[in-house]
């Protein structure tokens, strides 16, 4: 009988599924996901998790349990470090015992440790041994780890090409040549900056990326941009220890001295440790930069979509207002 592997679709998911889901298919593995958020399954989340936690972490524990009764194992690696300078936020590191030790009747977790800075080779061994628990020869697994690299690399490519983690996962879907999309059509450009379970979960964003897409507003967000570029951004003496916080925060240093934008929001969770640096952060940069409106937006799980939008309709007037005041067509 072949193995079904769940793998929620929250966190890590907008990252590195295809990788993912790669290495686990050319393994001949079922590759089962939650879907997308719903209600439901955000309410089931809550009802579960720690009340302090985040809100993406209550979601997750809403992902696990769609998906607990339909797999034979699931997916939590304990994901340290895979660029060998910073580390995933500690709750990341925690994740594979906070669901083991909060919820029952839960199938077994393959929380394999994955962290670079243990040599080059160590990531290779992390696969490695994923690919044992399921009786799987040395050299079937390092195809399949290969195969697995090479999607990475093409879905990395898909979003340096401007489109974002849901629309290139489609992309690898469905095949085909892709045109990049760079093309802003001379409209106004937003970056909507924060981490990517939060900015590309339709549900917990309140649709904030697609809000702006209806109102004509092309957004970009920090996977759009090269990594390398916007290290060199970083203007701290110590960098941020935690990755995703480090890209929004060296990605808003990037934007901000660029000024190749013409607003930028920080989309935040509540009860997010890191964010509240990352949010004084960016807000002491913009006033750096005051030619480039900036705007935070905190969402927990009883955030409504009318507030959200109100948000928008007034940020977006204020950026429309300040150009045609900047252009000399509106009397301040
Ligand atoms: S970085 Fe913040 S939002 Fe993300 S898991 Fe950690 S505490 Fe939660």
């Amino acid at each position: 009988m072949i193995a079904r592997v769940g793998i929620p679709s929250s966190l890590f998911y907008y990252v590195h599924f295809p990788m993912w889901q790669t290495f686990f298919s050319e393994l001949g593995i079922e590759v089962v996901t939650s879907g997308q958020t719903t209600k439901g399954l955000l309410d089931e989340g809550v009802k579960e998790a720690l009340a302090d936690a985040c809100v993406p972490i209550k979601l997750f524990f809403g992902h696990v349990i769609a998906l607990k009764d339909k797999v034979d194992y699931l997916f939590i690696p304990r994901v340290v470090c895979l660029n060998r300078k910073t580390i995933y936020c500690p709750k990341f590191l925690g994740l594979p015992d906070m669901i083991r030790h909060g919820l029952s009747g839960i199938p077994p977790i393959i929380d394999v440790q994955m962290d670079n800075r243990e040599g080059w080779a160590s990531l290779w061994r992390s696969y490695l041994k994923i690919g044992r628990i399921f009786g799987k020869g040395k050299m079937k697994i390092l195809m399949a780890y290969l195969k697995a690299w090479a999607v990475a690399k093409r879905f990395q490519s898909l979003l340096l090409a401007g489109m974002h983690p849901p629309e290139a996962m489609a992309v690898l879907k469905e095949g085909g040549r892709v045109q990049p999309r760079h093309d802003h059509k001379g409209g106004l450009v937003f970056a909507v900056l924060g981490y990517p379970y939060e900015v590309h979960d339709q549900f917990i964003s309140v649709g904030l990326v697609k809000k702006l897409k209806k109102m004509g507003v092309s957004v970009i967000t920090m996977e759009n941009l090269s990594p390398k570029k916007i290290a060199r951004a970083n203007i701290l003496e110590k960098k941020m220890f935690w990755t995703f916080s480090d890209l929004a925060l060296n990605a808003a240093y990037y934007l901000f001295r660029e000024g190749k934008v013409d607003g930028i929001i920080h989309l935040t969770a509540f009860g997010c440790g890191p964010d509240s640096m990352v949010d004084k952060l960016m807000e002491l940069a913009s006033k750096e930069y005051p030619e480039i409106p900036y705007m935070s937006v905190t969402i927990d799980e009883h955030t409504g979509d009318a507030g959200v939008s109100t948000r928008l309709e007034a940020f977006l007037d204020m950026v429309k207002r300040k150009k045609e005041a900047q252009q000399g067509t509106c009397p301040r």
